[in-house]
């Protein structure tokens, strides 16, 4: 008998990735050694990474890159930087991001890399020594045919683009598509920016109009204000919903007026915090819990869960970051008819956006920024159309995270056996 890998590898992401896969896995009838196969990425890198800092010494970083599964096409995915980030939570991400490439039915598998630092406390020489010296110990594994790297948690275009230069000096290969969301002057979109959040206020809005009577006047709470949940905010109020809550890691505010992100975005410019916004200042936590039609967190993983999950008061649940709902915590709301809206589909306008972006420097840069902007919002409204009708069609019994996952797993696996892969 095989052992299962989560047995051997375990971190709390990483286990409930896999407690999801076991799940859908039974309702799709697949065999337990497809399930042992896809709980396995099939390549993981870790890499340790010297810079010389800027006070004379040596500073020592690890990094990572997991390549979850390729069935599909190349991997693709994110590269994050922060100071939790571990190997096993890289996996998990990248485990995601095949589901989520599936699901929209891009030519791509699913990848994600991290490296193990606070961004923060390095200056800018040595965030772009950093960034380069990762990309120097992975570009034999990477590539516009291979796996796309594309920013995630606290990587920026400006990383994107010193990625991109390392990789044409060291490979050799002048291939701009091997990076996604780079500055537009070296073949990025403008519309790759703010594509999570159109993408996710995009599908908010489609399942509001599914699930309750549309978007207009709905009571909305976003957590987390970086650049998901500030555009987010932005689109769903052009789209007719109200903002009455929003919070960043300090802490939040609700205002029943309703809650201008480009103020709040000035605001948080000129240094001050998310809860100097007029209106009643909450935590995190009450923030979660607070009364409203429609909650987004936007933020960081597991932030509804156990403890928390029987206190929400929202109808539905949009989840604009990665894992943000424990599989506890999903249980609980289902009992509770509470309408989740998963992440592989919800936040899924990044990617979308990456993929535009890749196809566009392939093709020699010939799509405009209008235009690219009308294919992410028409592939969004079809990814949710079309995930909704094979819900009602083929897993009507289920909530909607399960169907989304066994369409995707379904397309994964059918994809493998072809090619003779499992
Ligand atoms: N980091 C984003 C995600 O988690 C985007 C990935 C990409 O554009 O490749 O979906």
């Amino acid at each position: 008998m095989s052992t299962v890998y989560s047995d051997i590898v375990s971190s709390d992401l990483y286990t409930q990735q896999v407690k999801k896969l076991e799940r859908v896995a039974q309702i799709l009838s697949l065999d337990k050694d497809v399930v042992d196969s896809l709980s396995q990425p099939e390549r993981v890198i870790q890499v340790k990474i010297n810079i010389k800092g800027n006070d004379g010494t040596v500073k020592t970083f690890t990094g990572w890159r997991s390549q979850h599964n390729s069935a599909l096409g190349p991997y693709k995915g994110g590269v994050r930087f922060s100071p939790n980030v571990t190997q096993t939570e890289v996996m998990a991400l990248s485990m995601m991001m095949t589901w989520k490439n599936s699901l929209l039915g891009l030519p791509y598998g699913g990848g994600k890399g991290g490296i193990r630092v606070d961004p923060k406390s390095l200056q800018k020489d040595e965030l772009e020594r950093l960034s380069r010296g990762y990309v120097k110990a992975i570009y034999n594994y990477i590539g516009s045919d291979i796996d796309i790297p594309a920013p995630d948690l606290n990587t920026d275009p400006q990383i994107m683009a010193w990625f991109l230069d390392e990789y044409v000096k060291v490979s050799g290969k002048v291939d701009f598509a091997s990076f996604t969301g780079k500055p537009v002057e070296i073949g990025g979109l403008s519309v790759r920016e703010y594509s999570t959040g159109l993408g996710l206020s995009v599908i908010t809005k489609s399942a509001a109009e599914k699930f309750m009577d549309g978007i207009e006047g709905k009571r909305v709470i976003i957590q987390g204000f970086g650049n998901v949940g500030y555009f987010a905010a932005k689109f769903i109020k052009e789209m007719g919903g109200k903002i009455i809550g929003v919070s960043d890691s300090k802490g939040g505010v609700i205002n029943e007026e309703g809650i201008d992100a480009d103020k709040l975005m000035e605001m948080k410019r000129s240094g001050e915090t998310v809860s100097s916004y007029e209106g009643k200042k909450v935590t995190n936590e009450q923030l979660l819990t607070s009364d409203c039609d429609i909650l987004i967190p936007a933020a960081i993983e597991n932030v509804v869960n156990k403890a928390n999950a029987s206190h929400i008061k929202a109808r539905m649940i949009v989840e604009g970051a990665n894992g943000p709902l424990t599989a506890d915590a999903d249980e609980i709301l289902r009992k509770m008819n509470v309408i989740v809206v998963p992440d592989i589909l919800a936040n899924s306008g990044g990617v979308v956006g990456s993929y535009v972006e890749w196809a566009n420097n392939k093709m020699g840069e010939i799509v405009e920024d209008e235009e690219a902007k009308k294919l992410i919002i028409s592939r969004m409204e079809r990814a949710f159309s079309s995930m909704y009708s094979e819900h009602e069609r083929r897993f009507s019994d289920y909530d909607l995270r399960t169907s989304a996952m066994a369409i995707s797993i379904d397309r994964v696996v059918k994809a493998s056996k072809l090619r003779g892969m499992m």
